[in-house]
């Protein structure tokens, strides 16, 4: 099928962008526009041409799936197909309806004449991952438009409705009616009243004070865009368009399109906005999988995470039963989400009917009969196998056949939990966050006997909870647990060594976390890593740790519910304040332990600290427990705080160069104090940069 199609209506020929599923301009419809463009122009009968695009809008831009591929860059390339259009001597029209946003609208920008629905969505969304308009968006926009509603929509990369927009050279025309009828009644009027091409080239870009105004938008911008350039350089676009010649102002948009394009922060939002797509496809799983309905569920355990979880499917319209050991737990947990929705309320983002309408979806119980009809049921109670044993072992016996039963564990073995039933192969782990009903992250742990259709069930609903849901392998931690594990031990080597605990939270902050790792143990409690460390100490004795955490512990210091960790807190404040008692504890420690302290740099921290994950990160793809690098940077950017403009452990490892990393860890690695063996580079981080590749 081409990617265009051409009809004749009288003097008007009508070109149609057909390419599903958004006409995204990708090289076939580029060349199919040239085509018919070509035969609009070579048909003596031809006066006028309408472009428009089938199905549900316009055109949305650029084709994503061809993004990083020879096609992208293929000819004709977008601005040889724009400037076409634009120089056409038979007048065009653009006839707008739906999504019609990034090369969608610069194309649209190219036609002499639009008209469009009023509900016509109309955005420059190429900000949102880190680029600006490519194909002279920042040039032509701020002409139609005017400077200051195209700065805005550029810089934001919002979507507008047509409507919004009227009464600009944007729109000659907005059409109520049917949208193609009215447009070839357009181009017939042009043909009668003989009237030319308009272009937008030559318009000029109205404002009062142009430059005034580009310098407080230059100033504002400048404060509110963090670490990324693309918001800058959207002023800085536009600015041209403004002060130069129209052609100059291309070359300008082109300069700086490139400049954003190979910024590492554009890399890494890209990589996001890929990896999140990417995330839901497994290959084994494939998206035509049958799933199971979910109109019903159930939580076990109304404690932290499952009352969280339960929000998660109320949030999402699906009723929950809550089921708990006694009353008094069961009233608690509906305290804490009734509590939770009020918050919301407080900050105007639901009414208390909405917080009726939910709570009233939720069935406490105490007796597993009231769960036995749900279609999925997820376990979050204590943190132990025996208790998961009686748990699974009553879910098998009353669940009706083909329920899901999954477990919120975090540590524990998930096949061995499915052997506690006879049917595991509707078992499955759905390892949520803290908050649940907050963090977007949820590792979805496949067990070796987990049903395809579970899979694909569950990732749905992941989907349907809004969360970014990630497949991991059975191992201990999953994904981002085993990674972290990492990162703790060398953050208490690092202590040992001679960093303290604000040192080494303000490097991390600067590198970009939104809090350093000492201040999220002070959050999460350091009883609960104290666990786990007691466990490995039996499971696990030859691996190295540090005693220094448990001194913490062993002084009552758990974080913040304490008041107490590894900084000071006050009652009812968050605020971490350095503790002389826990610095003192530090540097006496490593005088107990026999080390000099020496000066440790915030690069050093850093690197040990990110090159720990991307380590473990590396052997976690070797094995299979992650399908794919970005999987795991996804879970570190939507579970751990990563921040997003390195685009997690694994992108940031290919920007510094895996050769680079790659020497720095044989370098750790002589450090005795260190746990030398952590620092052997996994074989695939070797082999990958011996090769000069990148995990992506
Ligand atoms: P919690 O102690 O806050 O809550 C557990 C709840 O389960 C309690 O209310 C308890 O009364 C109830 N319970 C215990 N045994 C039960 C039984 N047999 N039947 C019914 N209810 C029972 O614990 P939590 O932090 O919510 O953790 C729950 C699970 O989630 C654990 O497996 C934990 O490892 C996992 N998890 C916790 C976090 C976290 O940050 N807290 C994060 C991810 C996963």
């Amino acid at each position: 099928m081409s990617a265009t199609s051409y009809e004749k209506r009288g003097k008007v020929a009508v070109i149609t962008m057909a390419s599903p599923p958004v006409n995204g301009l990708g090289a076939a419809l580029r060349a199919g526009l040239i085509k018919s463009l070509d035969k609009a122009l070579g048909s003596p009968g031809v006066k006028a041409i309408v472009l428009t695009g089938s199905g549900s809008g316009f055109s949305a831009g650029a084709d994503i799936r061809e993004f990083n591929t020879p096609k992208a860059g293929a000819p004709p390339t977008l601005h040889t197909v724009i400037a076409a259009f634009e120089a056409s001597p038979k007048p065009v029209v653009a006839a707008i309806h739906g999504a019609c946003m990034g090369g969608g609208l610069e194309l649209a920008l190219g036609c002499h004449f639009r008209i469009a629905r009023p509900d016509a969505q109309i955005a420059l969304p190429e900000v949102k991952i880190g680029l600006i308009p490519g194909a002279g968006g920042t040039q032509r926009l701020p002409r139609a438009l005017g400077l200051e509603a195209a700065l805005n929509m550029i810089v934001s990369g919002n979507a507008v409705p047509a409507q919004k927009l009227a009464g600009t050279p944007l729109f000659d025309e907005l059409a109520e009616g049917e949208l193609l009828d009215a447009a070839v009644a357009f181009a017939e009027r042009l043909i009668r009243e003989k009237r030319p091409p308009q272009r937008v080239r030559d318009l000029k870009v109205q404002h009062p004070n142009p430059e005034g105004f580009l310098m407080f938008a230059r100033n504002t911008v400048q404060g509110i865009a963090g670490p990324y350039p693309a918001p800058g350089k959207c002023v800085e676009a536009v600015t041209a368009a403004a002060s130069q010649r129209f052609d100059e102002g291309l070359a300008t948009e082109q300069r700086l399109f490139y400049e954003v394009m190979h910024s590492p922060e554009s890399r890494a939002l890209r990589h996001i906005f890929f990896g999140e797509r990417a995330a839901a496809k497994i290959p084994d799983v494939p998206d035509t999988t049958p799933t199971r309905s979910i109109t019903q569920a159930a939580v076990i355990g109304a404690g932290t995470m499952g009352g969280g979880i339960t929000m998660n499917f109320v949030n999402a319209g699906i009723p929950v039963t809550l089921l708990e050991m006694k009353q008094e737990a069961l009233d608690r947990g509906l305290a804490t989400i009734r509590g939770n929705y009020g918050g919301a309320v407080k900050k105007g983002r639901m009414t208390e009917a909405d917080v009726e309408a939910r709570m009233k979806l939720i069935t406490p119980a105490l007796d597993y009969a009231a769960i036995a009809q749900a279609d999925i049921v997820v376990e979050a109670v204590f943190e132990d196998m025996e208790v998961k044993k009686a748990v699974f072992g009553k879910l098998d016996a009353v669940m009706k056949p083909g329920a899901i039963l999954a477990t919120n564990t975090s540590t524990l073995d998930v096949d061995q939990i499915a052997g506690f039933t006879q049917r595991p192969g509707d078992v499955i782990g759905t390892h949520f966050f803290s908050p649940a009903n907050v963090m977007r992250l949820l590792e979805v742990v496949r067990g070796a006997k987990t049903a395809p259709d579970v899979l694909a069930t569950v990732m749905k609903l992941g989907k349907t909870m809004k969360k970014i849901a990630v497949v991991s392998g059975v191992c201990d931690g999953f994904i981002g647990n085993r990674m972290l594990e990492q990162l703790g031990r060398q953050m208490l080597f690092l202590l040992e060594e001679g960093a303290l605990p604000k040192q080494i939270d303000a490097a991390m902050e600067k590198f970009g976390f939104a809090m350093g790792p000492l201040r999220v143990n002070d959050l999460a409690g350091n009883d609960i890593s104290w666990a786990i460390r007691k466990r490995r100490y039996v499971e696990k004795p030859m691996m190295v740790y540090s005693r220094l955490a448990d001194r913490l512990c062993e002084q009552g210091r758990f974080g913040q519910k304490t008041g107490a960790g590894w900084y000071d807190y006050k009652p009812g404040d968050r605020t971490a304040h350095a503790s002389t008692v826990v610095e003192q504890m530090v540097v006496e420690y490593s005088k107990e332990i026999g080390v000099k302290r020496r000066a440790v740099s915030d690069a050093e921290i850093v690197d040990r600290l990110v090159y720990a994950l991307v380590n473990e990160g590396a052997k976690i793809l070797e094995e299979g427990i992650a399908l794919r690098a970005s999987d795991i940077d996804m879970v570190y950017l939507n579970g751990y705080g990563f921040p997003a403009h390195r685009g997690g452990p694994m992108l940031y490892a290919d920007t510094v160069g895996l050769d680079v990393v790659v020497r720095r860890m044989k370098q750790f690695a002589r450090n005795r104090h260190g746990d030398p063996t952590a620092w052997e580079p996994a074989r695939s981080l070797v082999k990958l940069a011996a090769a000069g590749k990148t995990f992506s």
